[in-house]
């Protein structure tokens, strides 16, 4: 048992305070000498393990103090248990002190403890917003900390850990490693002799005791890990929120329109059509989240597009998913799959039997499955039309982009005349399939530039683009009615999805094939009305026959790994021109065009993945750790595809 627990809670509450508040003046003489920029973005802050809740209620205080004072700040929470709501606020009464500032806000957004990131915003008391992450998982911390995509400036371990597995501490402090900067500051509770030696061992530097013994933690060793501060490569220095312009005014266009410019950003939002549409002109889009066994990236990601979602959206009439199981298989690794998200697994999905399945429906479906209660379906012009809205964005419809080009006062974007459509600090590319030439006509731009005598500079007009082309799948929706199908209460999916519309109509989807968007095809309407029957079996009787009432018709756009395009665009005219160095050494950052970012290939889930990469796109303009793991960041990196083709030049 530690000593702590035989002080009195708000002695050791007070204690925690003077600790966590050294750990931050330090933070402060840091940032105010010269051994890193303040532009280069937040100061970092991790958290492992909640002991009495004492350190981090001084953590919050502490950092909303500084971020109330103009600090870029940013806390990272790694719970060794996963308290609910109500322990929160135990953890407070026993501290006996005041909510710290964002207290209700992180109250509000306490995530249901399902395995990942999740992210928070913690409002100071001038409304502006400091981020908190919080990482669930199991499996031992250091495996969690290596998610983290961004380094760590300050560390408060109070997790108290196993003393028979002094290997597990020992991998914990190895893993800071990869995951610190140099110089990061250590606060560690509990440290008798066996830690103290173990945090030596992992190239930190012990401070001297404090001159006040009695007004520190019991037994907390505070140090910095040794080395030379130098940059690290997910440093980067931030620019502030200026004019960005969004190309597309989709989905994904429209979105990241509203997150960008709820940052500060005066953004600019050009579509190449006078009217444009979102969500490929289907009535509804519905949320396709996937799960799995193994809880692979593709479950973890859209877990993240879910969370995300809500967040932009007004919540739905009609949430819920139902998913299907085909047979005993996959019902068995429905199951599995919801073992894999742990003990708070429900609040996603749980498995339900065919009679429950048949309430949840308000139709018999004659077979159960998982009940995704998070799941809903959306209008996707009325969603994008919301997001236009906000304050903040100016649309441009009409105005097709063709080139654009680096001037001395931003990027200029011109259309096929070349006549200019504006000027911006930052762009992000969300036209769809268009985004891969997009990307390309850059070296264009700048060759005409040369051409014109503008700049000396040309560029071979061979590069290989950085993106690779999207497959393009044509898709058409039916909207139905039947007698019956107005009582359908939730989207019910298995080989396809039935979803039911405001007016008592249903909309059937969806078709996959070859072929373009001009108009609909009899043969995909029964293809859908036989969906319809197999997902509902009543309506494959002769007795309740199903009314086509009109069909839409769209094309989806996906790489070869079906995962979308998010993030910075790499730099093709300095990729080339290091393409040996850097196939030599795959640890080597992509070049990057720094303020172009792309969110495309978002498939058949744009649902979730347009709220998501617009968010991770503002975290990156904002110089926030984005508010998913590093693999996952990784996954759907615009720049995946340059990787491979690295790798295989290097091995080859
Ligand atoms: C039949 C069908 C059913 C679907 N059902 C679902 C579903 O249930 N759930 C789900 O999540 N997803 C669904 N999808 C997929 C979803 O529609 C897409 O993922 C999403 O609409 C893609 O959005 P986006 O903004 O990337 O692209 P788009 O909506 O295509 O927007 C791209 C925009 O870029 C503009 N643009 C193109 N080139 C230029 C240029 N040079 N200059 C300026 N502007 C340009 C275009 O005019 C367009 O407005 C479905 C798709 C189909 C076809």
């Amino acid at each position: 048992m530690p000593r702590a627990s035989v002080l009195p809670s708000d002695e050791l509450a007070s204690q925690w305070y003077r600790a966590i508040g050294r750990l931050f003046e330090q933070l402060d003489a840091r940032a105010t000498g010269n051994a890193r920029s303040p532009a280069a973005g937040p100061m970092r802050c991790v958290l492992i393990g909640l002991g009495c809740g004492h350190a981090l209620l001084a953590l919050l205080e502490h950092a909303m103090t500084r971020h109330a004072q103009g600090r870029a700040v940013e806390l990272i929470l790694l719970p060794d248990r996963w308290p609910a709501v109500a322990d929160l606020n135990d953890l407070l009464d026993g501290a006996c002190r005041a909510p710290p500032p964002g207290w209700d806000a992180l109250l509000a957004g306490w995530p249901a403890g399902l395995p990942g990131l999740h992210r928070i915003m913690l409002p100071d008391p001038s409304g502006r917003r400091l981020p908190l992450r919080v990482l669930a998982g199991s499996g031992e911390p250091s495996g969690l900390l290596r998610r983290l995509a961004a380094p760590i400036d300050a560390l408060a371990i109070i997790a108290s850990h196993d003393p028979a597995r002094p290997e597990s501490h020992a991998g914990l402090l190895r893993a800071l490693k990869t995951c610190c900067r140099p110089q990061t500051l250590l606060l560690h509770a509990d440290a008798g002799a066996l830690e103290r030696d173990a945090i030596g061992r992992a190239a930190f530097d012990l401070h001297p005791a404090p001159s006040d013994p009695q007004g520190w933690p019991p037994d907390c060793a505070f140090a910095s890990r040794r080395g030379l501060s130098r940059p690290h490569a997910a440093d980067r220095t931030v620019a502030a929120p200026a004019t960005v312009a969004v190309i597309g005014a989709g989905l994904a266009g429209s979105v990241c329109a509203a997150v960008l410019a709820r940052e500060g950003w005066r953004v600019l939002l050009i579509d190449g059509a006078e009217h444009p549409v979102a969500g490929n002109r289907q009535p509804r889009l519905a949320d396709h989240p996937h799960l799995s066994p193994d809880d692979n990236f593709l479950a973890r990601l859209s877990r993240h597009g879910l969370a995300a979602a809500r967040r932009w959206r007004e919540p739905g009439i009609r949430p819920g998913r139902l998913q299907l199981a085909a047979d005993a298989q996959e019902a068995w690794q429905q199951r599995r799959a919801c073992e894999a998200l742990g003990p708070n697994a429900a609040t996603l999905a749980r498995p339900v039997d065919a009679r429950e399945a048949a309430q949840l429906a308000g139709l018999p479906t004659g077979r159960g499955g998982l009940w995704l209660p998070a799941c809903e379906a959306h209008d996707p012009e009325m969603l994008a039309r919301a997001w236009r809205r906000s304050a903040g964005i100016e649309c441009r419809f009409g105005a097709p982009l063709a080139r654009w080009s680096r001037h001395d006062d931003g990027w200029h974007l011109l259309d096929p005349q070349g006549r200019l459509l504006g000027r911006a600090d930052a762009l992000v590319f969300a036209a769809a399939g268009a985004v891969p030439p997009l990307a390309r006509s850059r070296i264009a731009a700048a060759n005409a530039l040369a051409m014109s005598g503008s700049t000396a500079r040309t560029f071979p007009d061979s590069l290989p683009g950085t993106l690779p082309e999207l497959a393009r799948l044509r898709g058409q929706s039916t909207r139905v009615r039947a007698s019956g199908l107005e009582v359908l209460r939730c989207i019910v999916a298995g080989n396809g999805y039935v979803c039911p519309l405001d007016d008592g109509t249903a909309l059937v989807g969806a078709s996959t094939g070859a072929g373009g968007d001009e108009g609909p095809v009899d043969a995909d309407d029964h293809a859908n009305i036989a969906r319809l029957a197999r997902l509902i079996p009543a309506f494959a009787e002769p007795a309740l026959p199903v009314q086509r009432l009109g069909s839409a018709v769209g094309l989806r756009f996906s790489p070869a790994d079906r995962l979308p395009l998010v993030g910075q665009l790499v730099d093709d005219v300095a990729l080339h021109a290091n393409w040996r160095d850097l196939a030599r050494n795959d640890r080597e950052p992509l070049p990057r065009v720094d303020t172009v970012h792309v969110l495309a290939g978002l498939g058949a889930r744009g649902s979730l993945w347009a709220p998501l990469g617009a968010e991770l796109i503002a975290d990156r303009l904002a110089g926030r750790m984005p508010a998913i793991e590093g693999d996952l960041l990784d996954a759907i990196d615009a720049g995946r595809f340059v990787r491979q083709r690295l790798r295989r030049t290097g091995a080859g």
